[in-house]
C-alpha cells in the first residue's frame, strides 16, 4: 500500500535535498520517488545525504513533467506553505490528508508533489494537483526545508498507515467507484474544453472560466463512471455543433 505513494518533487536544485529526502521516504517506509527536471542528478551530494537510502536514490525515475509524473494517480496532493488563487480542495491538517492518500493508495497509486526551493510550484503544476496541503508552521517563518517537509509528511503517512482502520486485506473496488486517473480527468478537461470554445461559450483560450471549471471538478471528485456519463454528455453535444 505504501508503494503505491509516491513522492515527486519538482526541479530541485540542491542535489543533497533529493538525498535527504530519499532518507526522510525510507524511514517511513516509502520508497517510490520520481524527480521532475532536478537541475542536477545523479550526484554525489545526493548519495551522500541519502546515507542508508541510497538506493531509493538510485531507483529514482526523472521524468520531464509533473502531468507525466502523475498520469497514472487517482489523487495528487500538492505541498504548499502558501495558498493560490487556484481555489483546490486543500488539507489544512495533514493528518486529514495522510488518511485520504492512504485509503486511495489502498486501490491505485497516488502521489505528494513537493516544488523548488526557491519558488515552489507554479499555477501550472498545482493545476495537476487534485488536492493541497500545507504544514501548519510559525506564521511568522513557516516555510521548512525541502526534505524536511518531506520528512513531516512521509511520517503523517506512516502514521495514517500504521494506524489504518483494517489493516487486513481489501477488496477492489468495482471500476464505476474509482476514481479517474490525472490523464483520466485531463482529457475531460480537454473535451469540455473543446466544446466550450466551439459552441462559442467562451472565445479565447486559457479563459479563468476554464480555471473555475476545473476547480469545481476538482473538488466534485467525479468516478470514473460519473466522468464518462460526462464525457458522453460533451459527445452528444458536440455531435449537435457546426462543423470547424
Ligand atoms: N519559497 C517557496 C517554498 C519552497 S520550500 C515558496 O514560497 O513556495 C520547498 C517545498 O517544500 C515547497 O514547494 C513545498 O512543497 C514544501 N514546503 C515547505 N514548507 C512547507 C509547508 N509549511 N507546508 C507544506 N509544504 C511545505
Amino acid at each position: 500500500m505504501l508503494s503505491n505513494i509516491r513522492i515527486v518533487l519538482v526541479q530541485t536544485y540542491h542535489p543533497g535535498n533529493i538525498g535527504a529526502s530519499a532518507r526522510a521516504m525510507k524511514t517511513m517506509g516509502l520508497t517510490d520517488l520520481v524527480l521532475v527536471n532536478p537541475r542536477q542528478f545523479p550526484d554525489l551530494e545526493a548519495s551522500r545525504l541519502a546515507a542508508g537510502a541510497e538506493d531509493l536514490v538510485d531507483n529514482a525515475r526523472v521524468v520531464g513533467s509533473l502531468a507525466e509524473a502523475v498520469s497514472d494517480c487517482v489523487q495528487v496532493v500538492g505541498a504548499s506553505a502558501r495558498l493560490r488563487s487556484l481555489p483546490l480542495p486543500h488539507f489544512d491538517e495533514p493528518d486529514a490528508m495522510a488518511r485520504g492518500l492512504v485509503d486511495e493508495a489502498s486501490h491505485d497509486p497516488v502521489a505528494l508533489v513537493f516544488g523548488r526551493e526557491r519558488f515552489g510550484l507554479t499555477n501550472d503544476e498545482i493545476r495537476c494537483c487534485s488536492h493541497q496541503v500545507s504544514i501548519p508552521a510559525n506564521p511568522d517563518y513557516g516555510i521548512l526545508n525541502l526534505s524536511q517537509a518531506v520528512q513531516v509528511l512521509a511520517h503523517e503517512l506512516f502514521t495514517a498507515w500504521r494506524r489504518r482502520p483494517d489493516s487486513g486485506y481489501r477488496s477492489p473496488r468495482p471500476a464505476q467507484e474509482r476514481q479517474p486517473t490525472r490523464e483520466q480527468l485531463g482529457h475531460f478537461q480537454a473535451h469540455l474544453s473543446r466544446v466550450m470554445q466551439r459552441s462559442g461559450f467562451i472565445n479565447q483560450p486559457h479563459a479563468r472560466t476554464e480555471d473555475q471549471l476545473e476547480a469545481l471538478f476538482a473538488r466534485a471528485q467525479p468516478s470514473r463512471r460519473e466522468l464518462s456519463l460526462l464525457r458522453g454528455l460533451l459527445a452528444s453535444l458536440e455531435s449537435h455543433l457546426p462543423e470547424a
